[in-house]
Order: structure tokens, then C-alpha cells, then sequence
């Protein structure tokens, strides 16, 4: 089956690198208009909003901080008409031994919450109320493994951020499903980024692809085709749902 979003304007938060790049660079081949949100990699978002084309664009905030994340919902919608789907996928992973000062490590996590969770619920909040103004719409939030099985010690405040992802998440889809709002939950495992690598580089390659049933450790084209698949709305009954895409390495 061919998937053709050509009608569809969607906004993806951290397409500049990793996960988030290859979920606007697939939305876009298939045929969408996307809002390609940064922090910081200016160059490489711009790049791929040109090679996607479809009056595709890059936009920056830093979803760290609150007036930045209530402004860039309106940014977007200054540029497009209307939005239909909306992918909360940036995200940092701090590490924060236990052992830390613990002012340090309550800076850490207040920032992980804010960055990884506060910012998805508030654009989450946002697109809600926005798609009830019109025929509804689609949230796809990137969680985590994490949120399931946990995560080491050093990253408590990234497991608790996806944790909360999830049930934010089953939330709008169980109170605005009759509006024609759907959300789905994406829980990845290990995928190769730069936010992965730092784990890679802790425990090796060897570590990581033990766990796997899958021979390969996953890949950020590897979850292209399933956002797709969600943003066209032809998964709807699927709504509230956690998706898993670990190369079988956790099942629950
Ligand atoms: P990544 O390669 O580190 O990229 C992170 C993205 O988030 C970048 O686009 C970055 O923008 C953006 N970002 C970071 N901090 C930000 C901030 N304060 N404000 C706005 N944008 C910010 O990460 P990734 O591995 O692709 O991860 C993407 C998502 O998948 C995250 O939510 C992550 O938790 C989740 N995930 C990843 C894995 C994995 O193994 N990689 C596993 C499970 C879940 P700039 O480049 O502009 O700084």
C-alpha cells in the first residue's frame, strides 16, 4: 500500500538530528508539508526542509523553556494554514548519577522533566484545543523502553519524563477520541543517534546488541514508515496504544 500524505501539514519537534530527522524526512516523501523544529542545528534542519521540499520549513525553539515552547505552536501556525499531526519527538537523556550533589541532580531532573515532558504535554495541551476547532487530529509522542522496563540508575529522570509521556498521552486519546482526536505512544529502544551513542560508548555495541532478538540494532529510517502509517490516520482504532520498535528486545 502507498501512502500519500499530500493534504497533510504536520509539525515535528527535534527533526534537526537523529530519530526526529529521518520521522520529517520520511513524513515528507510521502507527500506532507513539515514544520521541522530545532534547537540548535540550524544548518542541518534547513538542509533537509529544502531536500524534502513541499513548502516544508525548519523552526527553532528550545522546548527547555516555557515561553519558548507556548510560542512555537503559533510560530508554525503563522506559516501554516492549519496543523493535522503533531510528533513530540525531542528529547535529551541527562546523565545524573545518584552519587551527585543532590541541588545537581534536582537541576538535572527538573530540566529532563521540562524538556521531556512539560513541553510535550503543553504543545500536546495546544494541539488539542486547535484540532477541536476543526476535523481533529492526530498527537504521535516519542516514549521510550524505558517507560516499561526502566532504565539504569543514572537516568532515572529520562524513564520517569517517558513514563509520564505515556499516560498523557492514553489521556487524550481516551477523553477526545469522539472529537476525532487520536494519540499513539512510540516506544523505542536503543536507535542509533547521537543520544544513543553515549550508552554505546559506556557499555559497546556488543552490550546493546545482546539484548536484541533482531541481528541489527535499530536504525532512525527504521521508524519511518510506522509514523507514516500513524500520521495517515488509517491506524486510528490503534489510538492510545504504545508501539513498540526495540528489535524485540523488551516485550510486555
Ligand atoms: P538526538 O539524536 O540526541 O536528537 C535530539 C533532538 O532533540 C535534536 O533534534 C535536538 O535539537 C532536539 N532537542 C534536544 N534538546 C532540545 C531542547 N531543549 N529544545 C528543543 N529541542 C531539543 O536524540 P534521538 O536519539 O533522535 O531521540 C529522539 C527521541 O527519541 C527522544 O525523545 C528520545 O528520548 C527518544 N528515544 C531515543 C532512543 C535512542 O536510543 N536513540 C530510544 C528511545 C527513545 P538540536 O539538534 O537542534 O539540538
Amino acid at each position: 500500500m502507498h501512502i500519500n500524505l499530500k493534504n497533510k501539514n504536520i509539525l515535528v519537534t527535534g527533526a534537526s538530528r537523529g530519530i526526529g530527522h529521518a520521522i520529517a524526512k520520511h513524513l515528507g516523501h510521502a507527500g506532507a508539508q513539515v514544520a521541522m523544529h530545532y534547537r540548535s542545528s540550524r544548518v542541518a534542519t534547513e538542509e533537509l526542509a529544502a531536500s524534502i521540499g513541499n513548502n516544508s520549513f525548519a523552526i527553532q525553539a528550545d522546548l527547555g523553556k516555557k515561553d519558548e515552547v507556548m510560542n512555537l505552536f503559533s510560530k508554525v501556525l503563522s506559516r501554516m494554514s492549519h496543523i493535522d499531526v503533531l510528533v513530540n519527538n525531542a528529547g535529551i537523556a541527562i546523565k545524573s548519577p545518584i552519587q551527585k550533589k543532590d541541588s545537581d541532580w534536582t537541576d538535572d531532573f527538573q530540566e529532563t522533566i521540562e524538556t521531556n515532558l512539560v513541553s510535550v504535554a503543553v504543545l500536546s495541551k495546544m494541539a488539542v484545543n486547535h484540532f477541536m476547532q476543526g476535523d481533529g487530529g492526530i498527537i504521535i509522542n516519542i516514549s521510550s523502553r524505558a517507560a516499561f522496563r526502566g532504565e539504569t540508575s543514572d537516568y532515572v529522570a529520562y524513564a520517569a519524563s517517558k513514563g509520564g509521556i505515556v499516560s498523557l498521552t492514553k489521556t487524550i486519546a481516551k477523553e477526545f477520541g469522539k472529537q476525532g482526536i487520536t494519540a499513539f505512544n512510540i516506544a523505542p529502544g536503543f536507535v542509533l543517534t547521537d543520544m544513543a551513542q553515549q550508552f554505546i560508548d559506556e557499555f559497546g555495541e556488543d552490550f546493546v546488541k545482546n539484548q536484541l532478538s533482531l541481528n541489527e540494532i535499530t536504525k532512525p529510517d527504521d521508524l519511518g514508515p510506522l509514523i507514516v502509517l500513524l500520521a495517515s490516520g488509517l491506524a486510528k482504532h490503534a489510538t492510545g496504544s504504545t508501539i513498540d520498535i526495540n528489535a524485540g528486545s523488551y516485550m510486555h
